[in-house]
C-alpha cells in the first residue's frame, strides 16, 4: 500500500490495513514461516518528513528450535520511524547516516511504501530461537521422541547432581 505524502492532512492521518502475506526467514537460516500482517498506524507530517508510529500484529507461523514442532506465535511490534524528505543533491552527498538514524528512512518518490514497513518490523518480532513453550523438553538425543509428550523408554532416573560432585572430587587430586 502506497501513501501519496501530499495527501496526508496537517492534522495526520491514521491508516488501518492488513498486508498480503509475507514469507519472512530467520536470521540464522531457519525455515521461512508465512504471515499476515494486520496494522494501525498513524502518519503525521513533521518538519522535513512523515513520523510513522504503530503497532503491526500477527501470527507466525514457526518451528521449535528445540523439538522441531510446528506451532502458532501471536506477535506485536510497536514502531516509530521517521521518514525524511528527500535532500537536495549537494546536501545529500554530506550526510553521514549516524546511529541516532537508524530508524530513519528516505522517502522515494513523495511516497510512502506501508507494506514495506510492516514487513520490515515484523522482521524484528521474529524469534531468534523459536520455542513452542518456555519449557519445552525438546527430543530425546538417543531415540529423537519427543519428550513433551511423555518420557521414552530409554529415559533414565535423572542424575543426582551432588553425587556428579563427589565423583570430581575423587577424580581431583
Ligand atoms: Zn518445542
Ligand atoms: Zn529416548
Amino acid at each position: 500500500m502506497l501513501i501519496e505524502i501530499a495527501e496526508i492532512p496537517q492534522e495526520g492521518l491514521t491508516v488501518t490495513l492488513r498486508a498480503e502475506p509475507v514469507v519472512l526467514r530467520l536470521l540464522d537460516g531457519g525455515p521461512p514461516t508465512e504471515a499476515h500482517a494486520d496494522a494501525v498506524l498513524r502518519l503525521t507530517r513533521t518538519q522535513g518528513g512523515v513520523l510513522a508510529e504503530g503497532e503491526v500484529a500477527s501470527t507466525l507461523s514457526l518451528i521449535c528450535s528445540r523439538c522441531s514442532e510446528p506451532f502458532a506465535l501471536p506477535v506485536k511490534e510497536p514502531f516509530s520511524v521517521f521518514y525524511q524528505e528527500p535532500l537536495p543533491p549537494s546536501a545529500e552527498e554530506e550526510v553521514e547516516l549516524g546511529p541516532e538514524d537508524l530508524d530513519t528512512d528516505f522517502l522515494a518518490q513523495g511516497r510512502l511504501d506501508l507494506t514495506a514497513l510492516l514487513h520490515e518490523n515484523l522482521l524484528l518480532a521474529l524469534p531468534v530461537q523459536p520455542l513452542c513453550r518456555e519449557d519445552c523438553q525438546g527430543l530425546c538425543p538417543r531415540c529423537g521422541a519427543n519428550r513433551n509428550e511423555g518420557a521414552c523408554a530409554c529415559a533414565g532416573p535423572p542424575a543426582d547432581p551432588r553425587f556428579a560432585i563427589l565423583e570430581q572430587l575423587k577424580r581431583e587430586p
